[in-house]
């Protein structure tokens, strides 16, 4: 059979997460609430977050974010926030959707993360918060970042999607609990997979109630709640005009299955990350993005930059090796053409970027075979 081997691609421990389904049908609930409420706890546990909400999305959660501030805050259409070019979309999506302004700052080429200086450069009257992306699992600045909202008073959103795991290690600490709001993605490529999920974790009690609220369209109690006291309450109220956000039991009982085994399948993609590393420090034509000395990384991703990015991308998939690019510069997209491309780090690392395949699927031996193409044929 002809290799085929994807960029990203989820890894399921089938029976055992057919056990979690099974007994959500058996018990005849599968939306909100029950696999929701026990994953919400096991997260909590596991990543040391006081509060944390299970979601339809990581897209949901930094809308929710977004808004959640807004509203309590007093921020006002038109306001900034800091962003990072170089991201999935949702990131910066959830700026728009609330009528704010996102505003660009550049990233560290050698570790695709916001530069701290640009971000500093980049705060006007009008700043309200900074987005920071963990790209590939990596932190590196986000201590300087937190530090710069913390002395300017703004308030700090991060976006783990691909953080899940990403651990200090000084204290083994999930990264994340001194930001104002983390959120993080279970989709189905993401490196703790379900088919589509994600988790929000505000540091403020009084935010997290917000969040459960106008996750359920802003009805004032979970039908769940409503349904395991001892008889059934139909009576609810509806406070304000929410979202249809919240996770639910399915999801949940795939996110139980991935989150026990996260530590152990970060440590393997580490694992499988050294040997690319390894191999590929050997090949002048390639730059290595690094994840910073002080963290475990989740390792959601092996990120390269190399000149003929397209050519190099259609050369290595004749040997059915497919790679993936994250991320184009979002100021690409025209919805974020009003922001003009300047000929920053960002703009083009973007054009140099790809992503070599790291997935739970894949073998060491893979992974050297990889190596070894991308060196004969180049
Ligand atoms: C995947 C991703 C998201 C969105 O996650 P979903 O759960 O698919 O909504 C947000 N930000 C980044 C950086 C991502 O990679």
């Amino acid at each position: 059979m002809k290799t085929s081997i994807q960029v990203l691609k989820p890894y399921f421990r089938v029976e055992e997460t057919l056990y979690q389904i099974r007994e959500c049908l058996e018990r005849g609930w599968s939306g909100m609430g029950y696999k929701t409420e026990e994953f919400e706890s096991e997260w909590k546990r596991y990543s040391g977050f006081v509060n944390a909400h299970f979601l339809n999305s990581a897209t949901s959660g930094l809308h929710l974010a977004v808004n959640i501030f807004k509203s309590r805050l007093g921020w006002q259409d038109g306001d900034e926030i800091i962003s990072t070019p170089l991201t999935f979309v949702s990131t910066n999506h959830a700026i728009m959707y609330e009528r704010m302004n996102p505003v660009f700052a550049d990233v560290d080429e050698k570790t695709l993360c916001l530069d701290p200086e640009s971000v500093k450069r980049s705060i006007t009257k009008k700043t309200r918060a900074v987005i920071y992306v963990g790209i590939g699992g990596n932190a590196a600045g986000y201590k300087e970042i937190k530090d710069i909202c913390r002395k300017n008073g703004l308030v700090l959103i991060l976006d783990a999607a691909h953080m899940a795991g990403t651990k200090w290690k000084d204290d083994g600490c999930q990264v994340g609990h001194d930001s104002d709001c983390a959120v993080f993605s279970f989709q189905a490529v993401k490196n703790c997979p379900s088919g589509d999920a994600g988790i929000i974790c505000f540091k403020e009690k009084e935010f997290d109630t917000a969040a459960r609220k106008l996750a359920w369209l802003g009805i004032d109690k979970n039908t769940y709640a409503r349904y395991s006291e001892s008889s059934y309450k139909w009576r609810y109220d509806v406070d304000e005009i929410g979202f249809k956000y919240h996770g639910n039991s399915i999801m949940a009982s795939l996110c139980l299955v991935s989150l026990k085994y996260l530590d152990e399948d970060n440590a393997y993609r580490r694992k499988l990350a050294n040997i690319y590393l390894e191999e590929l420090s050997r090949v002048d034509w390639i730059e290595l993005i690094n994840h910073s000395d002080d963290i475990l990384s989740s390792r959601h991703t092996l990120q390269i930059l190399v000149e003929e990015r397209d050519d190099f991308i259609d050369r290595i998939s004749e040997f059915g090796v497919y790679c993936g690019v994250h991320y184009v510069d979002n100021r690409q997209y025209r919805p974020y053409q009003f922001s003009e491309i300047k000929p920053d780090s960002a703009a083009k690392v973007s054009e140099r970027l790809v992503s070599l395949p790291l997935h739970l699927n894949l073998t060491e031996e893979d992974v050297r075979y990889i190596c070894e193409r991308i060196l004969k044929i180049f």
